[in-house]
C-alpha cells in the first residue's frame, strides 16, 4: 500500500495567509511545458522506488492543479498508470479552486474518467472574509462548485474552511456550518489560521495591520465547529478533518498512518524505508535539476527515535490516538519514558486511555501544539 503526491506549483496570485511553495502563473507557457516535461520525468525516474508497491491514492495539490491545462494532468496520470502499480480501487483526488469550476472544466474531468474525488478551498461562505483572506473567488463561487459537483455526479468531494481569525464571528460560522451540513457536504477540514514567517499576514502582522485572535475567541470558535459538525453526524477523526460516515480522505490518513509515499514537483516530500526527503523548492531549478538527471531532493534517514516522536506527534492529531500495543511492539526502549510523561499533571488531564488507546480529549485536541511539546520537553 502506498500513495502518490504531486505538487502544481502555480498560482493565480498568493492568498495572505499561504505558505506554501507556488509561484504566480503568467502567460510563460514555456516554463509550464518544461515543468511538466520535468515532472513526467521525475515520475518515470522514481519508480523503481515503489516497484513492489501497489498505489491506493493520488493526490494532485499545489498551488492551484486546476489552474493549468486539464491535458496536462491527464498526461501526468497516464505517466503514473504507464510506470506503476495502480490499485484498482485508487483513490484520486484533484485539487480545484472555485473560481476554475466551470461547465467544461467539470466535463472534462469527468470526460477523463480518472479523479474521483475533489477538494476544493472554499475558506468561507462570506465576501469580505474571502477579501480578509486574499481569495480570489466569491460566495456564487463556491455555490457554482457546489451545483457542478451534483450535476457531474461528483460525490465525493472536500471544503476547506479557515476560522481562527479576528473579524469572524460566531454566527458567520453558524451560518456558513449550517449551509455545509444542510447540503451534507462529505467532508470538511477546518483549518485554524495559522500566520507563518514569509506570508503576507507575517508582514502585516509585523505592521500591527492585523491582530492574532485572542485565546478565548479563538476556543470558542473551535468548539462551535466541532460541535456543528459532529452534532451534524460528522465525525472528528483528525484535528483538522471531519467526514460523514465513509468518506475520510484516504489519501490523508495513509499518511497519518506512515504508510509509504512519494513526492513530485517542487517542495514535494516523500517517506518510504524509514527515510523522509524534500525535492528543491523552486520550480526552475527543479526543472534544470530533474532534465540533467540529477536528483532533485535532500533526504534524512529517520532514527527509531524520530519515529518514535513522530508516531506519537501523528497519532494524537487522530481521534483514534496512540496504540498501545503498538507502542509496545516498536517502541518498547522509549515506553517508560511515555507513560512518565503522560501521567504528568500539566498533561493527564488532556488525554483520555480507551481500549488500548491514549487520546486527546477536545480540550486537549484545542492545545494540542502545547500538550505535543510538554510531552517532549
Ligand atoms: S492557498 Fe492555495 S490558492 Fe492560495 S496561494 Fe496557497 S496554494 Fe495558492
Amino acid at each position: 500500500m502506498s500513495g502518490i503526491y504531486i505538487h502544481i506549483p502555480f498560482c493565480k496570485k498568493k492568498c495572505g495567509y499561504c505558505d506554501f511553495y507556488s509561484i504566480r502563473l503568467c502567460k510563460d507557457s514555456q516554463l509550464l511545458d518544461n515543468f511538466f516535461l520535468a515532472l513526467n520525468k521525475e515520475i518515470v525516474n522514481k519508480s523503481y522506488l515503489f516497484k513492489n508497491q501497489t498505489v491506493e491514492t493520488i493526490y494532485f495539490g499545489g498551488g492551484t492543479p486546476s489552474l493549468v491545462p486539464f491535458h496536462y494532468l491527464e498526461n501526468v496520470y497516464k505517466t503514473f498508470a504507464d510506470n506503476y502499480h495502480l490499485s484498482n480501487n485508487i483513490e484520486c483526488t484533484l485539487e480545484i479552486n472555485p473560481e476554475q469550476a466551470t461547465d467544461q472544466y467539470f466535463s472534462e474531468l469527468k470526460a477523463s474518467g480518472f479523479v474521483n474525488r475533489l477538494s476544493t478551498g472554499f475558506q468561507s461562505m462570506d465576501n469580505d472574509c474571502l477579501k480578509f483572506l486574499g481569495r480570489c473567488h466569491t460566495v456564487d463561487d463556491n455555490y457554482r462548485y457546489l451545483d457542478l459537483c451534483k450535476k457531474y455526479g461528483f460525490n465525493n468531494f472536500s471544503v476547506d474552511y479557515i476560522f481562527g481569525y479576528e473579524m469572524l464571528t460566531l454566527k458567520e460560522i453558524e451560518r456558513s456550518f449550517k449551509i455545509f451540513t444542510d447540503l451534507k457536504i462529505p467532508h470538511i477540514s477546518a483549518y485554524s489560521l495559522g500566520i507563518e514567517q514569509g506570508t503576507s499576514f507575517y508582514l502585516k502582522l509585523r505592521k500591527g495591520e492585523i491582530n492574532v485572535i485572542d485565546d478565548d475567541d479563538y476556543v470558542q470558535q473551535f468548539r462551535l465547529v466541532h460541535n456543528l459538525l459532529t452534532s451534524a453526524g460528522y465525525e472528528h477523526y483528525e484535528i483538522s478533518n471531519y467526514s460523514l460516515p465513509e468518506k475520510y480522505s484516504r489519501h490523508n490518513t495513509n499518511y497519518w498512518n506512515f504508510v509509504p509515499y512519494l513526492g513530485f514537483g517542487p517542495s514535494a516530500h516523500s517517506y518510504y524505508d524509514n527515510t523522509r526527503s524534500w525535492n528543491i523548492r523552486d520550480v526552475r531549478k527543479y526543472c534544470d535539476m530533474v532534465s540533467r538527471g540529477e536528483l532533485s531532493f535532500e533526504q534524512e534517514q529517520l532514527s527509531l527515535r524520530d519515529r518514535f516522536n513522530e508516531y506519537i506527534m501523528l497519532s494524537l492529531r487522530m481521534h483514534r490516538g496512540i496504540d498501545l500495543k503498538h507502542l509496545h511492539n516498536e517502541f518498547s526502549e522509549f515506553e517508560n519514558e511515555f507513560y512518565h510523561n503522560i501521567k504528568d499533571k500539566k498533561i493527564s488531564r488532556y488525554l483520555v486511555e480507551d481500549n488500548g488507546f491514549v487520546r486527546l480529549n477536545l480540550d486537549g485536541l484545542i492545545i494540542s501544539d502545547t500538550i505535543i511539546s510538554e510531552l517532549f520537553s
